[in-house]
């Protein structure tokens, strides 16, 4: 059971998600529109700013706050979900983590205060082989000189700065990555067109391209060589956020589909009436809700400072292929209705909550993280 100060949290975001993102989704979706005027109000309520500290602005709050965050915004826009992950978990954290005091003083503010970040990792040829990076950035005089190119980057039209991840050598056996924060208006700095997309077509998602980009050398993230290791340490935290946007969407189609068994009528009664209907209602609940109660451990663990690798990507693992069910399972509930665009917006969750077993290392990348990590301790739990 939550604590009174997550339960209120909870109720507060709920509230605010209702009133300010809700009403905006479907428009969003289907006008594959940025959530502009969303900015704003999702900037007041600090939830641009959830893990940074209050000394850079922030507001500071424990994992599992943000992780509800997370939740609530998906229960009701995979889009806002995204967006917010991304840019807590992928931007300031790594910031926060391995950032030098002058670069958490430069770029923590502005991120609190709304400005986006992103995370650039994915390459054409390095997706789940994200040690693969062709993207080199060689030291030349006074800076870092960066070519290549990164793609499927989430907010990258919109980010004043992405964390990208390049080799530090030309030599082809050398496979060391190291990270650099990389400034959006820096000439050789190239946003790609915006990708058009099954879902989660709120959240822009782009190639970046670096062309001689000249980086500081007080832009240089983390130790030289030591990029994969922050990558995938940034990633431990990310992917609590991509289960927590997988169970928003699943508790978002439950929402619908309990609403619509209630009211629509077949054979004189309520579908709901029948087992079969009930049967599954049932396990979309349970489901969802031994997804949250992963996703709320594992987060205590983090905070905690408890080794939590491989359970975070057995959070991710699960809650989005449960969501994948769930919301498949809403669309059953609603049948003809359902497969519309509009009416019921189970729908819009189902084309958004594939993402969940893509983003951050897919469901295969995700049972490899377990099996290795238990191969290595040889412990089962
Ligand atoms: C909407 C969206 C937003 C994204 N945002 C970001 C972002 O902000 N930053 C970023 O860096 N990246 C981002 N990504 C990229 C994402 O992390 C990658 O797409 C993901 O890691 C998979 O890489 P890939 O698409 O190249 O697939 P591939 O690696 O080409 O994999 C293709 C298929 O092969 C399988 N496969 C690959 N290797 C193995 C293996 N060893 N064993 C079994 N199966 C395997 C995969 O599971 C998958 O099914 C985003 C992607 C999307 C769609």
């Amino acid at each position: 059971m939550l604590e009174k100060k997550h339960l209120e949290f909870r109720e507060k975001i709920r509230a605010f998600c209702l009133e300010k993102i809700a009403p905006v989704a479907a428009t969003l979706d289907e006008e594959q529109r940025f959530l502009e005027e969303n900015m704003v109000p999702l900037t007041e309520m600090g939830l641009f700013a959830c893990l940074v500290p209050e000394k850079y602005g922030g507001r500071e709050i424990d994992t599992l706050s943000y992780i509800i965050s997370v939740e609530e915004a998906s229960r009701v826009c995979g889009s806002t979900g995204i967006t917010l992950a991304a840019h807590n978990s992928l931007g300031c954290y790594p910031i926060m983590k391995f950032g030098t005091e002058e670069q958490k003083q430069k770029y923590l503010p502005r991120a609190a205060n709304g400005e986006l970040l992103a995370f650039g990792l994915s390459e054409p040829d390095a997706g789940s082989d994200a040690g693969g990076t062709r993207t080199v950035a060689l030291k030349k005089d006074d800076h870092w000189l960066m070519n290549g190119s990164k793609c499927w980057i989430t907010s990258a039209t919109r980010a004043f700065a992405t964390l990208a991840t390049a080799k530090t050598t030309d030599d082809p056996n050398d496979k060391a990555i190291t990270c650099f924060i990389v400034e959006k208006d820096w000439d050789g700095y190239a946003v790609g067109k915006k990708e058009n997309k099954l879902g989660l077509r709120g959240s822009d998602t782009a190639f970046l391209h670096f062309d001689d980009l000249k980086i500081p050398f007080e832009n240089q993230l983390g130790e030289i060589g030591e990029g994969f290791k922050l990558a995938l340490i940034t990633l431990d935290g990310g992917r609590l956020s991509i289960g927590a946007m997988a169970l928003g969407l699943g508790q978002g189609a439950l929402d619908i589909a309990l609403k619509y068994a209630a009211e629509r009528h077949q054979f004189g009664k309520p579908i709901v009436a029948n087992q079969g209907i009930q049967h599954r209602l049932a396990d979309m609940a349970t489901e969802i809700q031994a997804a949250r109660l992963m996703i709320y451990e594992a987060c205590l663990m983090k905070d905690a400072g408890v080794p939590f690798s491989r359970q975070s990507a057995m959070c991710k693992l699960y809650a989005s292929e449960v969501a994948t069910r769930t919301a498949a399972s809403a669309l059953t509930v609603l049948g003809a209705i359902g497969y519309l665009t509009g009416p019921y917006e189970a729908e819009r969750i189902w084309r958004d909550v594939k993402l969940c077993e893509i983003g951050e290392g897919t469901s295969e990348i995700q049972r490899l993280v377990i099996a290795r990590d238990m191969l290595k301790t040889m412990k089962t739990v």
